[in-house]
């Protein structure tokens, strides 16, 4: 019987624990889905595994952490650009999922974004679409980690009548994934202008019984806000404290025109804070101010969003803009600085899910979900510091390997649970038809 399943050889590890450290030629041995060693790389040549993989002039680090996805959306990437939030949403994405929303349609859109999102560093998700339980099952087969928060509004869809079916039918996924060892389920209440005040009051109350997550679009734009004052008088943090629902199980998306207020509300419910600065540029939303709320000790991680306001799912490319825009929000070249951002990718993520004992650092009995990053490129040249490369001349194509629970999901850049020219082939079937309805919005 081997010590190990498998033992990687990585050139570099960024543990994130100990914060800001690499080591140099330091091996991580994994068994029975968790870290199970680490240990100098002559030492670990010696241990018995069934496997023993070299990565020269990789970097080992725990999987990304994307904390704000509308996995299924990535087929309507490109759909409808270059357009205002809710001018985007009202004329094109709406109708679209409208006429679309079906179970094929999210496993398909689902599929092809998780296997952009795998070969790309993440391995934890948390999602927020309709149909959460057909998102579960490509996610399960893919081998993904994840939280899938089911979406809850009052108006009727494809999935659900109203935000009273939303919740049973939410609740009922969360039954049926209870003892599932990657996926959980939780609320994912869209905004507190999608749902009545007694909807969001009920998801405070279910949350807080059950102590289950809760994600919920909050403070998108400066709009949002004053649409909020004008129309119950309190502005969407403070009306969802409120609500009850403001507390250290719940993850506020984008939170921009945030002021001293907010951010002292937050720090005293100690609600976490997930930043997605492409979809905020793109929609023309805002900033989300990272540098002041860490300052507060506010948790802040980082999610995509969906591929339809992004267009990528590419989390190192979310680093490096969350620290470019946190110098450029703050006026100070030191602020959200690589380690902040690696950290926000990782350990902060896991804080938000409450997963922090488990996930987002490579430590002795953590879950073995890790990346392998191939630094050999020309642009890396020369490595002078390494969280300075992954941060700021990473181009999204450096991850090699993916392990979720000690499974390899990613090996050599080929992804080992989807076939992406099955997931081309049902891509371009959607976009014909996609582009045939795009035509009747526009005459
Ligand atoms: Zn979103």
């Amino acid at each position: 019987m081997p010590e190990f399943d498998t033992v990687l050889h990585p050139d570099w590890v960024i543990p994130i624990a100990p914060r800001r450290q690499v080591l140099t030629a330091f091996s991580v041995g994994l068994k029975a889905g968790q870290i199970a060693a680490i240990a100098p790389r002559e030492e670990a040549r010696l241990f018995t595994a069934n496997e023993h993989i070299t990565l020269t002039d990789c970097a080992l680090m725990p999987g990304l952490i994307n904390l704000h996805c509308h996995a299924a959306m990535s087929l309507l990437r490109g759909f409808a650009d270059d357009l205002p939030l809710m001018t985007w949403l009202q004329r094109y994405i709406w109708p679209a999922e409208q006429q679309f929303v079906s179970p094929e349609f999210i496993r398909d859109g689902t599929e092809l974004a998780l296997a952009d999102l795998l070969l790309g560093g993440t391995t934890t998700l948390v999602d927020q679409y309709f149909f959460p339980e057909v998102t579960a099952t490509a996610l399960d087969r893919a081998g993904m980690r994840a939280l899938l928060t089911f979406p809850v509004i009052d108006l009727k869809t494809a999935w659900a009548r109203d935000a009273e079916e939303c919740i049973n039918r939410g609740l009922a996924l969360r039954d049926q994934y209870r003892d599932h060892d990657r996926i959980e389920v939780g609320f994912g209440p869209h905004s507190t202008y999608m749902l009545s005040e007694q909807s969001l009051s009920k998801v405070a109350m279910l949350a807080e019984e059950l102590d289950a997550p809760v994600q919920i679009h909050l403070h998108e734009t400066r709009d949002e806000v004053l649409n909020s004052v004008e129309r119950v008088g309190a502005r969407p943090v403070d009306f969802l404290e409120q609500r009850g629902l403001l507390g250290p199980r719940t993850q506020c998306v984008h939170m921009t025109a945030l002021g001293e207020q907010d951010m002292d509300t937050l720090t005293t419910f100690g609600a976490h804070v997930v930043h997605c600065p492409r979809s905020n540029l793109k929609l023309g939303s805002g900033m989300c101010p990272v540098q002041r709320l860490l300052e507060r000790e506010i948790n802040v991680a980082l999610g995509t969003d969906g591929a339809a306001s992004n267009n990528r799912l590419n989390m190192l490319g979310e680093l490096q803009l969350a620290s470019l825009i946190g110098k450029t929000e703050h006026s100070d070249s030191k602020a959200v600085d690589a380690w902040t951002v690696l950290e926000m990718a990782t350990i902060n993520g896991a804080r938000a899910l409450g997963q922090d004992a488990m996930l987002g650092t490579v430590e002795v009995g953590k879950a073995a979900d890790l990346i392998a990053l191939d630094l050999s490129g020309v642009h890396h040249m020369p490595r002078h510091d390494l969280a300075s490369s992954l941060v700021y001349a990473s181009d999204g194509t450096e991850v090699t390997w993916s392990w979720v629970a000690g499974q390899a999901v990613v090996r050599n850049r080929q992804l080992q649970t989807l076939d992406s020219s099955d997931l081309t082939n049902r891509a371009s079937h959607w976009a014909e038809k996609l582009a045939a309805y795009k035509q009747t919005l526009e005459h």
